[in-house]
């Protein structure tokens, strides 16, 4: 059903880089011979999955949505690709993203462009614009994605669904195309809580080929039916709760009022529900944007440097020195925004300049991790809208102006935390989407609070 779903919608939603047909159908017969037999099924077993181009599939090229790795066949999964297959999952295909990620709309992507399910004029947000889109057009059950500065939170709230950044660590990046590796992480994007807390209890955990991955397993699989306990149990369920509203989110001028609306019918909806609301400020906020793009494009730079035509990348012909030839595959290769980024990390982190630019940088971000802990004295989760605006229409925005897209979702990633998208007005023809952020490492705990509510 959902393959035939699915040649329905591509043809004017184009989520997919790659679909493999058969692949998927040979994947649900072994979970059909299994059951037959009476084996154990998998954690997630017969679900249909897609997952983001940028996560390494053995039966499946992988790309990146760059033309430099056109026709890239990997030579194993990703962990979480394999945690998943191991658990029964059916991989139905490869997202469309912005090239290596980079970018908030899926404009960016070599291989076409992604529109939004919800209204076919508009972006469905990026850089996993594919991830979100094939789950809001049932084309796919739930979706991998991967989140820098926002690129699983953004698209989710573009596209009506739901998504998880995880803690910095929680699932294994070992697979993951690297883009900025301080701040990358992977996750899931669903149609609720409870079917992507399932994907996150299957893909998280410690693995040997990511040493930052946390050792705590956090989210064992013996977590979900307390979660759903939970909620049969407690009749004020959030009772104990301080729920901290980041106040320079909700005051941001170019915050559009149906966004800030939908946030301020939540916020009534929690207190509802018991839970206390404080205001909190994050005075850091104003730099967190900028400090991001330094630092991702610096550490892009420098991950990037491996497609050279000799590791990866496909070799251009009739180059005299090795030289010739590697500028040859990138300048052919690289996308304009990809190109732009390689130039800038370069620069910030070139002598003369590392000092004024990539150690400020730095210190910004530290700044933003110290905002968060005094936050969390004060609150054990912060509510904020997702992107200043909804969906936008596809070619309205470029350079700066998406960059500003992400002011609202950087600084989670600057500091490592969990952070959850949640539809804030589902039944918008353009949803918005607000934030729920937590802790470092309680993952579950929002996952939680966003279950109650939802
Ligand atoms: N839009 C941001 C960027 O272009 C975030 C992308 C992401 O999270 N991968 O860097």
């Amino acid at each position: 059903r959902y393959l035939q779903r699915l040649q329905e919608t591509e043809p004017h939603i184009h989520a997919y880089i790659n679909v493999d047909e058969q692949f998927a159908r040979e994947q649900a017969a072994l979970i059909d011979q299994k059951r037959e037999r009476g084996e154990a099924l998998g954690l997630v077993a017969g679900v249909p999955i897609s997952i983001k181009d940028n996560l390494l599939t053995r039966a499946l090229p992988t790309t990146a949505g760059s033309l430099l790795l056109e026709n890239y066949q990997p030579a194993e999964d990703a962990t979480c690709v394999r945690r998943l297959r191991e658990q029964g999952a059916i991989i139905l295909g490869k997202t469309a993203l912005d090239e290596f990620g980079m970018g908030s709309s899926s404009e960016n992507c070599a291989f076409g462009v992604v529109r939004n399910p919800r209204d076919l004029t508009r972006v469905p947000g990026g850089s996993s614009g594919g991830s979100a889109a094939s789950v809001a057009a049932s084309s796919a059950l739930l979706s991998l994605g991967s989140d820098t500065g926002g690129s699983i939170r953004q698209p989710a709230a573009f596209c009506g669904v739901v998504g998880l950044k995880p803690s910095y660590g929680r699932v294994s990046r070992y697979g993951l195309i690297a883009y900025a590796s301080s701040l990358d992480t992977v996750g899931p994007i669903g149609r609720s809580v409870e079917d992507i807390t399932r994907c996150l209890a299957v893909i998280a955990g410690p693995d040997p080929h990511d040493l930052t991955t946390l050792a705590d397993t956090g989210i064992s699989l013996d977590a979900l039916p307390d979660i759903e306990e939970a909620l049969v149990e407690e009749r004020k369920p959030l009772a104990n709760i301080r729920l901290g509203v980041w106040t320079e989110a909700l005051e941001m001028p170019q915050l559009a009022s149906e966004a800030r609306l939908a946030l301020q019918e939540a916020i009534a909806t929690f207190s509802s529900l018991g839970a206390s609301v404080v205001p909190v400020s994050m005075p850091s906020f104003q730099a967190a944007c900028a400090a991001y793009y330094i630092l991702a494009s610096s550490e892009a730079s420098a991950n990037l440097a491996r497609y050279d035509g000799v590791r990866y990348g496909v070799r251009q012909d009739g180059a005299r020195t090795a030289a010739e030839m590697t500028r040859r595959v990138r300048t052919r290769g690289f996308g304009p925004e990809v190109k732009r980024r390689i130039m800038l990390g370069t620069f910030a982190l070139s002598a003369g300049y590392v000092d004024a630019y990539y150690r400020r940088a730095m210190q910004v971000r530290r700044l933003v991790t110290d905002d968060f802990w005094r936050a969390f004295q004060h609150c054990d989760f912060l509510l904020s809208p997702v992107s200043p605006t909804g969906a936008f229409a596809l070619g309205a925005k470029a350079g700066i102006d998406l960059y500003a897209e992400d002011v609202l979702t950087v600084p989670a990633s600057l500091a490592g935390l969990p952070a959850l998208t949640l539809p804030a007005n589902p039944s918008a023809r353009l949803p918005t989407g607000m934030q729920l952020i937590g802790r470092f490492g309680d993952d579950v705990g929002v996952l939680r609070l966003g279950r109650l509510y939802e």
